[in-house]
C-alpha cells in the first residue's frame, strides 16, 4: 500500500505533543510491515533549529507548488528529508510567511490569527504534492483539525482528479478539545462552495469547524484508544460533536497508540546512568534515583519513594487535582518530581509549592526530553490523573520503565493501565492503579494505597514486571491501522465519491 500521512508536526522536526510522536512512529512501523509510507509536514525552520541539532539533513527537491488560499495563489517550496533510522520520506512544505515562526500554533497572545489560512494552505499543498507523485497514493491519512480539510477536498474539489480515483481518506482524532473553529467568513479561504456550510457538514453553531469537516467527509475515522472512541460519542467528552460522531459510529475505530521502543527502552536509553530490564530493574532504578536526586538537589535518600509527573500543565492533565492534593501528599514519606510547562497559573502555583517544600518537591518548568527519561526511570510511581486522555503516552513509558502509574480510568489510560485489585493481581494482569471519581481526596487515597503496596516487595515486583513485559511497541497498532486502511479501500471501491455526505 502507498500511504501518505499528513500531520502538522512530526518528531524530530517539530513537536508540541503526542501527535508528533505518532506521526513518526506509526509510519516507521508501517514501513516495517512492508508498506510504502511518506509523511508530509509544514517546514518550521526556527523550530527545527531548536530541536534538530544533528538530525537528518533537509534538502530542497526544487519542486514548487502553488495553491489558492482565498483570493491569492500562494507558493510553497518542497523540501525533503527522512525519519531517523528508517526509509520513510518526510516532505516539508516551506512557506516562510506561514511557518517560519518560533512556535507552531500560537504565542503568548493566543492562537495565531491566520491559523485557518495556514492550514487550508497546508492541506491543499498536501494534495498537490500527492498529485505530483509518480504513482498514486492509496491512502491519505490526515490528523486533527490542521489537516482535516484533506478528506473534504478529496470528496469535493479533487473528486474528479484521476490520481485520486481510488484514494481513500483516513482521519485520526488525537484530541477533541482542539477543533479548529473559525468565523464563517473563513469559508472563503477554503475555496469550497458555500453549499457545504450547513449544520450537517462544515458549519457548527455559525462557525466553520474543521474537525467536524474531517469527521463528516473521511472514509473512515480513527481515534487513539478504544475507550476514547466510545467516550467521544457522549456529551461529556464529545465537545459538542458527540452527535456527529455517533452518527458515524460504524466508521469510527479506536486504536491504542504504541510507543517508539527505540527511544523509550531502559535497556538502551542513553539518558540513564545504568541500563536495566525486567530482572535488573531494582539496581537500574536505584542508580537513576540517585542521579535524579542529585540533579534536582533533592536529599539523597535511596529509601524514599519518588512520585513523578511529566506533562503539559493544564487542567486536562489533572493539575487542579494535583494542586488541591499537594498539602496532603506532602504528609507522606515521599519525594515528588514534576516536569512540565503550560498554563502560567499552574506553573506559578507549582513553583510556589516547590519553594515551600524544597526537600520533598521539585518542579522543573520547561520542556526537557533527557530529564523526562530520567524521571521515568527514577520514579517509583507515576502520576497521571487526567480529566480526559485520548491515549496518553507517559503512562505507557512508565510501564516500560517499571514505574507503576496512578491514573484516572479514562480514554487510553483505561485501555493500558490495569488496576491492582485483588482479582487482577491474582490473574497476573495488574500493572498500576486507577480511579474514576475526579476528586483530590480520591487521588490521595490512591497514592496511599500505592505506597502501602510498594512495601510488599513480591507484589510490587509482580506489578512492575507485568508492566515491563507487555509489548508496548507500535507493531500491534500498525497492524490495526493496516486493517483500517484495507477496509477504507474496499469502502471506496464499493461506494465512490459522496456516499455518506
Ligand atoms: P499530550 O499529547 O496530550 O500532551 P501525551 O502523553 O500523549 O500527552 O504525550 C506527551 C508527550 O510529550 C510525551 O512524549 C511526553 O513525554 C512529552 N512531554 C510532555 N511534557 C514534557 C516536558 N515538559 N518535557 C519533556 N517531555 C514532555
Amino acid at each position: 500500500m502507498r500511504i501518505l500521512l499528513a500531520s502538522s508536526e512530526v518528531v524530530p522536526f517539530s513537536k508540541t505533543g503526542g501527535l508528533a510522536d505518532v506521526a513518526a512512529a506509526l509510519p516507521k512501523a508501517l514501513a516495517q510491515l512492508g508498506h510504502d509510507v511518506s509523511v508530509v509536514v509544514p517546514n518550521y525552520p526556527q523550530v527545527q533549529k531548536q530541536l534538530l541539532g544533528s538530525g537528518p539533513p533537509v534538502t530542497t527537491t526544487g519542486q514548487v507548488i502553488s495553491v489558492p488560499v482565498g483570493a491569492h495563489d500562494i507558493q510553497a517550496q518542497v523540501f525533503r528529508s527522512h525519519l531517523p533510522d528508517s526509509r520513510v520520506s518526510v516532505y516539508l512544505i516551506d512557506q516562510p510567511n506561514y511557518f517560519d515562526r518560533a512556535t507552531l500554533y500560537g504565542d503568548r497572545h493566543g492562537d495565531f490569527g491566520d491559523n485557518c489560512a495556514r492550514f487550508v494552505f497546508f492541506s491543499r499543498a498536501v494534495l498537490e504534492l500527492a498529485k505530483s507523485f509518480d504513482r498514486p497514493v492509496d491512502i491519505v491519512h490526515s490528523n486533527d483539525w490542521q489537516t482535516a480539510l484533506i478528506p473534504v477536498l478529496l470528496k469535493t474539489d479533487y473528486r474528479d482528479v484521476p490520481e485520486f480515483e481510488r484514494t481513500a481518506s483516513i482521519f485520526t482524532i488525537h484530541n477533541m478539545a482542539f477543533q479548529g473553529q473559525f468565523w464563517h467568513w473563513d469559508m472563503l479561504l477554503t475555496g469550497l462552495d458555500w453549499k457545504y456550510f450547513n449544520w450537517r457538514q462544515l458549519e457548527f453553531f455559525g462557525n466553520l469547524n474543521l474537525l467536524k469537516a474531517g469527521i463528516v467527509f473521511s472514509d473512515l475515522i480513527t481515534t487513539v484508544s478504544p475507550t476514547y472512541a466510545r467516550e467521544i460519542q457522549t456529551p461529556e467528552f464529545g465537545y459538542g460533536l458527540h452527535g456527529v460522531l455517533s452518527g458515524r459510529r460504524d466508521d469510527l475505530v479506536g486504536i491504542l497508540n504504541g510507543c517508539d521502543t527505540a527511544i523509550w527502552n531502559p535497556r538502551t536509553d542513553p539518558h540513564l546512568p545504568v541500563h536495566y530490564d525486567d530482572t535488573t530493574f531494582p539496581e537500574g532504578k536505584a542508580a537513576a534515583k540517585a542521579a535524579l536526586q542529585q540533579r534536582l538537589n533533592l536529599p539523597l535518600r535511596p529509601d524514599l519513594p519518588i512520585l513523578g509527573m511529566i506533562s503539559r500543565m493544564t487542567s486536562q492533565k489533572g493539575f487542579d487535582l494535583i494542586a488541591e492534593s499537594i498539602p496532603q501528599l506532602l504528609r507522606f514519606d515521599a519525594q515528588y518530581v514534576f516536569l512540565g510547562n503550560g498554563d502560567p497559573g499552574y506553573e506559578d502555583l507549582m513553583r510556589r509549592f516547590a519553594n515551600d517544600a524544597p526537600e520533598q518537591l521539585s518542579v522543573t518548568i520547561g520542556y526537557d526530553e533527557p530529564l523526562s527519561h530520567l524521571i521515568e526511570a527514577a520514579s517509583d510511581i507515576f502520576l497521571m490523573p487526567s480529566q480526559f486522555e485520548p491515549c496518553g503516552l507517559n503512562q505507557m513509558y512508565s510501564l516500560i520503565y517499571g514505574t507503576p502509574p496512578i491514573v484516572r480510568a479514562v480514554g487510553g489510560l483505561a485501555d493500558s493501565v490495569v488496576d491492582a485489585s485483588p482479582d487482577n493481581l491474582r490473574d497476573g494482569i495488574a500493572n498500576g492503579f486507577s480511579f474514576f471519581d475526579y476528586r483530590g481526596d480520591v487521588l490521595v487515597d490512591q497514592v496511599r494505597r500505592a505506597l502501602a503496596m510498594r512495601k510488599d516487595s513480591p507484589v510490587w515486583q509482580q506489578l512492575v514486571q507485568t508492566g515491563m513485559q507487555r509489548d508496548w511497541s507500535w507493531r500491534h497498532s500498525a497492524n490495526e491501522y493496516r486493517n483500517v486502511y484495507e477496509r477504507a479501500l474496499w469502502k471506496r471501491m464499493e461506494a465512490p465519491a459522496l456516499a455518506h455526505v
